[in-house]
């Protein structure tokens, strides 16, 4: 249950009322605000002088349900909005990972020529193996962080692990939460206490309960700005990388109040079929889209194999404003 607190409950009330209630409490604008388990169908008694409001769940899908708040939340990034009535799809879009100067400065100029402000590339890379690339890390985010300066752009790149979670916050525009990192908890709670636009993957096994449930663990910390991203989940299929779960994004659309980015590009991990996916993908009228792109992919040290290289990104995307405008949206 969500229970809306009264004006006049001070913190140190509400820090009580939370504990003998076993809820969790956060601060939203001047409003106190506890959420207890869904289990909680009616206000319990001792709460009834405090209370303004207070909203039964269903299931602990509480914060992001749309039976909680109806409208899709609108969220704030550098000088553009997404979410809300905006109705802009925000391309995202930078190699897998950075890996030198003359790497990122070509891909900071891609985006120029669609005036596309929202650059990705990864510096903590969560890889499969050890052996493998693990990203160029805090000197990379350094880069990214001159880009910006460059271009004015919106930087997103990855948490990996809580040894580097508050020098990514510090830094970057959008803070990206990875598949793997979906259930780390402090890696959660540690996004809950900015009020920085967070980006969650969805765990690549896990079902969309849990996937929205991790992004409670944010959003029950008091940052209302989430958004998340379907990238693809397993099943018995080895032919692609993983399955791109579009039906999921149905579910999440009609049930929740996030807005949502689409990354085929880690669902199938070919560039092949990235140009007709990322269609579909704006066909469904998402807030974001998530498109691997590289200088040269063929020496990419990580996701080679998906990564569009300039020509075929250019090629893609003179496609996808149209597809947009037939649903009336824009691509920002
Ligand atoms: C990535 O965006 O490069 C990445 C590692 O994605 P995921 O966490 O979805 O595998
Ligand atoms: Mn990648």
């Amino acid at each position: 249950m969500i229970i809306h607190l009264k004006a006049s409950v001070n913190a140190s009330q509400a820090k009580d009322l939370a504990q003998s209630h076993a809820a969790i409490l956060f601060k939203q604008e001047d409003q106190h605000i506890l959420v207890t388990s869904s289990k909680v169908k009616e206000l319990p008694q001792l709460l009834t002088d405090f209370t303004d409001a207070f909203f039964p769940m269903e299931s602990d899908i509480q914060l992001a349900s749309r039976n909680y708040q109806k409208t899709l939340r609108e969220i704030q990034i550098g000088n553009q909005v997404i979410g809300g009535n905006s109705n802009h799809t925000m391309m995202i879009t930078g190699p897998c990972s950075i890996e030198s100067w003359e790497q990122i400065k070509a891909s900071a100029e891609l985006l120029r020529e669609y005036n596309l402000k929202t650059l990705r590339a990864g510096c903590f890379k969560p890889r499969t193996s050890p052996y493998t690339f693990q990203g160029l890390g805090a000197k990379g985010l350094e880069m990214l962080v001159k880009i910006r300066e460059e271009y004015g752009y919106n930087i997103i790149t990855e948490v990996k692990d809580s040894t580097h979670v508050d020098l990514v916050i510090e830094h970057a525009d959008i803070i990206q939460i990875g598949a793997k990192a979906m259930y780390d908890q402090s890696i959660l709670r540690k996004c809950g206490q900015t009020n920085k636009p967070i980006l969650l993957k969805r765990g690549f096994g896990s079902t969309l309960q849990e996937f929205v449930q991790a992004a409670e663990f944010i959003l029950s910390q008091g940052n209302r700005n989430v958004m998340l991203c379907e990238r693809g989940i397993r099943t018995f299929e080895t032919k692609t990388r993983f399955t791109y779960d579009l039906c999921g994004v149905a579910f999440l659309k009609e049930h929740t109040n996030l807005p949502i980015v689409l990354d085929p590009s880690h669902a199938l991990g070919h560039r092949y079929g990235i140009a007709d996916l990322t269609r579909a993908s704006v066909a469904m009228g998402v807030e974001g889209l998530l498109i691997e792109s590289h200088p040269h992919p063929e020496k990419a040290q990580s996701d080679p194999a998906q990564q569009l290289n300039f020509d075929e990104f250019r090629a893609m995307f003179k496609t996808l404003r149209p597809v947009a405008s037939a649903i009336g949206r824009t691509i920002i």
